[in-house]
């Protein structure tokens, strides 16, 4: 099996396309195949060298990586040109205006035996002789795509069905030229939850975007994995490896796929709590460029569902914060500065200072004030973080250890004392 991936650089690489580039990837890693990159970069007006390495970049972030290429379709002119001629020539092609157009018989019929969804009749009555080379020799974009994959003997062409009425011209171009075409399979349009085409209103809609917001790449594999195609009707997590087995057109369904950002968050958080510590660090070190307390990883792991939600959850953990003020307003009535001081004190003496040690303390303070639970581990999660939702409060009370614990709830009994004069 020879595929390719051949992406047209006009920005990011958006969900939809990443999808293609992971099947065509799986097909040619579970065949012992080839997986060519060409880079369709005709359009000398969008495809500038900062959108290539966008692209570039995001299959390296995917970790599908490429045997062959990354070819630009552009340098291939020459090719392309020596193809027209020989259309020409053989009498496929003629002259028109200038512009050379390809012969298209009245009668007959292009039959697209697509792996997917089957037989696509294209009559050759409902197609024109179409334009393969405009009046100043340069090559249109379905003569590029055909000479491409014949040169580059690609065995089968995956890729978005928004291609579909380009197969029957380009089939008739290889036919021309006098090569049997490659096989191919046309993937079902992606959705949005609410059934519309996905676009940037369905959330992250592109691999940058999905990095940023701290996916992990081999979670968005699988998820992306199984938009529009499925093992069995139950399975949900596929080790690359297993993908790479399993992955067959065959099974690639018709109608379309919806991506769904929540599930991808879900399936993340998963990938998440499966990381051992020391790797989950050092990639939230990457994304937030900086480092991180061990303890503050390992406390917040149990909480995040993206490498994202860290810093709004626990980076309290790695440094001092302002309070939210509506979060202060909501906790810090009722005797809760009350509640807070004698947490204090109570704090001051636990011995280890460890989170069994630390959770007795609070519980028994609970039980001697007669108030409920959050009366205790509300004003505290307000005094050590700022906020309302953190971690597990002992866990987080004795990571911070003692000092910077007491510290932080000597402020916030300052603060509170000020507000009552
Ligand atoms: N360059 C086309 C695109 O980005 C893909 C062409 C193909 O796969 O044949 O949509």
């Amino acid at each position: 099996m020879r595929v390719r991936f051949a992406p047209s650089p006009t920005g990011a690489l958006h969900i939809g396309g990443a999808r293609t580039a992971l099947y065509n990837w799986l097909l040619a890693r579970g065949s012992g195949g080839a997986f060519v990159l060409r880079i369709e970069d005709t359009d000398r007006e969008r495809s500038t060298p900062e959108n290539v390495a966008q692209i570039i970049d995001a299959l390296e972030w995917l970790e599908l990586d490429w045997d062959e290429g990354p070819f630009s379709q552009a340098e291939r002119r020459p090719r392309h040109e020596e193809a027209i001629r020989q259309l020409r020539e053989s009498g496929h092609a003629y002259e028109h205006e200038g512009a050379t157009r390809l012969r298209v018989p009245d009668e007959g019929r292009t039959v697209v035996r697509d792996a997917i969804r089957g037989e696509i009749v294209f009559e050759h009555s409902a197609i024109d002789d179409f334009t393969i080379a405009r009046s100043d020799g340069s090559p249109l974009y379905n003569l590029a795509v055909a000479v491409d994959d014949i040169d580059m003997r690609i065995t089968h062409v995956v890729r978005g069905d928004d291609h579909i009425s380009n197969t029957p011209r380009q089939l008739m171009i290889m036919r021309a030229l006098g090569h049997e075409p490659p096989a191919y399979a046309h993937l079902p349009l992606l959705h949005g939850p609410d059934g519309k085409k996905l676009s940037k209103r369905h959330g992250a809609a592109s691999v940058q975007a999905l990095r940023e917001a701290g996916y992990l790449p081999e979670a968005v594999r699988n998820y992306l994995a199984l938009l529009g195609w499925g093992y069995d009707d139950t399975t949900t997590f596929f080790t690359t490896e297993e993908l790479i087995e399993r992955f067959s057109l065959e099974r690639v369904s018709k109608s379309p796929a919806v991506f769904d950002e929540q599930k991808l968050r879900w399936m993340n958080g998963r990938y998440l709590r499966e990381l051992d510590v020391g790797e989950l660090r050092r990639r939230l070190e990457r994304l937030l460029g900086r480092e991180l307390p061990r303890e503050a990883v390992a406390v917040a792991q149990e909480k995040m569902q993206t490498l994202a939600d860290f810093w709004p959850l626990a980076g309290f953990l790695v440094e001092r914060r302002d309070y939210d003020e509506k979060a202060w307003g909501k906790v810090m009535r009722d005797g809760a500065v009350e509640n807070l001081a004698r947490a204090r004190e109570a704090l001051a003496g636990t011995e280890p200072f460890d989170t069994k040690h630390v959770e007795e303390t609070l519980r028994r303070l609970v039980d001697e004030l007669g108030v409920k639970p959050k009366d205790v581990f509300q004003p505290i999660r307000v005094a050590i973080s700022g906020t309302t939702v953190s971690p597990g409060i002992f866990e987080s009370v004795a990571t911070l250890g003692r000092s910077e614990t007491l510290a932080r709830v000597d402020a916030a009994l300052r603060r509170a004392g000020a507000d009552q004069a």
